[in-house]
């Protein structure tokens, strides 16, 4: 008999295979009873030849891009290492322990060393975690690999991990925790893999148990029969033979419809879907994982690839958005008791000017010669100053045209005084719903609060709109919010010039502007900001244009 686990659908579309479980990282007892040095000697020989051999396997089936897991195998076998993890055995640490301890000398040693590179502490620490695990008789850490497609089942996943996930083997995520509009939701709609988030019934889901995820729904059915399978929504088909061209409505007024970014395969999806342009480029989502932060020539090449696949359309390039969910290995931020009311965003310039300044060195040297008409603008700022002092370092560093993002609503409040430092303002919408609700936006218990159909939200997208319209400055909406279509005809009808969207979400957008006129779009961004609440909002917007 199927059971079925409510969720929060955050990616559309439905998968079925077998789970394949996420396991964290296993810690070693600090003591333990004395030890048999042979016996552990050569049990932590034998791990740490055992994952070499594991690693060198994965590196062969990913082909082309298994360089990291090649070095990693490199390292696990490094006798230099086994000597290190020996010794510490040889003091009288249980394997484990020794292996936990041995990795962090190990490090120490190859970074005195000057004939040879220091490891990434990152790859280190995936190394020693699975040594440490296969020690302890556990499952090894990390993304599993059973060697066929399965759905991915985790209590939370970081962004880091989820943006380095293979649509070709994840079929389907569900997590029991993560918000509706969490960086991890965001990264599996870029993605295209249907997921489920904030789904307590997957804590009972097990390894190879066969599940059914339906991403529209939010629902996933363990063991599902035939009726089931049979019943699952299947994503996108109703836009196929839609309008293509720039996003317009029905009387002709333009709606600039551009995407957001984060990766090279998110470029080639929003050029596939006919994107004006690139509304939001999230840089960190390239580097969450490093250890030491990318240099300068490093981030000027990869900046370069994504302006060179739009000439002569606008790109703005959002400065790294780093703290609160979206920690990043090389910015240590300390134990913040609340980080996503804390040092994120421009704010962790405060600490490390060299950063920003780096970061806009790159972009401004990537954008020479680029026929890309590039922009940059700050994630997370809460008042004029902090928006003007961004602005000169970007003019120090050669980028003319400079915005910010409307995410907080101190920021919203005094739009119009951002507009008078710098050039553009665009609306941050998941953030500016996470803030006007004091709602954690990677909680999923509160997500009603976090709905942008909230007219207290709207009031403050409408506040930040006229701001443009007055300063005449065209105002665009990002985050997860415009790429509602029926959501999109209201931000239109309240003055957004653009919309900015996963490229996924193009298709549709277009297609539902397509059919209406601007005064559609107007009246119901009337009803929905007059509606009592999220529920009512729909219910009038979907009324008023059944029956204009
Ligand atoms: C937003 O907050 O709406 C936004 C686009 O930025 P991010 O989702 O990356 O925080
Ligand atoms: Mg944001």
């Amino acid at each position: 008999m199927p059971s079925t686990y409510t969720g929060i659908g955050v990616s559309s579309g439905a998968a079925a295979g077998p789970v394949a479980r996420v396991h964290g990282p296993v810690l070693p007892q600090r003591d333990g009873a004395p030890v048999d040095v042979e016996t552990e000697s050569n049990r932590a020989a034998d791990a740490l030849d055992a994952v070499g051999g594991e690693l060198e396997a994965l590196a062969q089936r990913a082909g082309a891009s298994g360089s990291v897991l090649v070095r990693q195998a490199r390292i696990s076998r490094d006798p230099s290492l086994a000597s290190i993890v020996g010794q510490l055995v040889s003091s009288g640490r249980p394997a484990p322990r020794a292996a936990w301890e041995g990795f962090g000398a190990y490090r120490d040693m190859r970074a005195a060393d000057p004939m040879r590179a220091v490891p990434d502490r990152v790859e280190l620490d995936d190394i020693r975690d699975r040594v440490v695990a296969k020690l302890l008789g556990e499952p090894a850490p990390g993304i599993p690999d059973p060697g066929t497609p399965f759905v991915l089942v985790a209590r939370d996943l970081s962004p880091a991990v989820t943006a380095g996930l293979d649509p070709q083997r994840v079929l389907a995520i569900v997590t029991e925790r993560g918000g509706p509009t969490s960086h991890t939701a965001v990264l599996a709609k870029a993605l295209g893999i249907p997921a489920v988030v904030a789904c307590p019934g997957a804590a009972s889901l097990r390894s190879g148990q066969q599940v059914l995820v339906d991403g529209a729904a939010g629902s996933v059915t363990a063991e599902p029969d035939a009726e089931a399978l049979g019943a699952v929504s299947r994503p996108g088909a109703s836009a196929a033979g839609g309008p293509k061209g720039p996003g317009r409505t029905a009387d002709g007024r333009p709606v600039t419809l551009t995407a957001a970014v984060g990766s090279m395969s998110d470029v080639a999806d929003a050029i596939e879907a006919g994107a004006e342009g690139v509304g939001v480029f999230r840089t960190e989502f390239a580097f969450l994982d490093r250890s030491e932060p990318p240099s300068v020539a490093e981030q000027a090449a990869a900046y370069r690839e994504v302006f060179d696949a739009f000439p002569g359309r606008q790109v703005t390039v959002r400065t790294l958005d780093i703290g609160a969910d979206k920690p990043a290995s090389f910015v240590r931020l300390g134990d913040q008791p609340n980080p996503a009311l804390g040092v994120r965003g421009l704010r962790v310039a405060r600490r490390h000017p060299d950063l920003l300044g780096d970061q806009l060195t790159a972009i401004a040297s990537a954008s020479r010669g680029t026929k890309a008409e590039v922009r940059v603008m700050a994630p997370m700022v809460a008042t004029s100053a902090e928006a003007a002092w961004f602005a000169a370092q970007a003019h120090q560093a050669g980028v003319n045209t400079t915005g910010v993002m409307v995410e907080v609503p101190a920021a919203a409040l005094r739009a119009a005084d951002l507009l008078r430092v710098v050039d553009f303002v665009s609306v941050g919408s998941n953030d500016l719903a996470q803030y006007t609700f004091a709602t954690d936006r990677a909680d999923g218990e509160l997500s009603d609060l976090l709905d942008p159909w909230q007219p207290a939200f709207l009031d403050l997208v409408a506040t930040v709109l006229r701001a443009g319209a007055v300063a005449g400055r065209p105002v665009m909406v990002c985050g997860e919010a415009p790429s509602d279509p029926l959501l999109a005809l209201v931000l239109v009808g309240l003055g957004a010039a653009g919309l900015s969207m996963t490229p996924r979400a193009l298709a549709d957008v277009r297609m539902t502007l397509a059919r209406h006129t601007i005064d559609d779009c107007i009246n119901v961004a009337a009803a929905a900001v007059y509606a009592d609440g999220p529920s009512e909002a729909r219910a009038r917007v979907r009324e008023a244009l059944d029956h204009p």
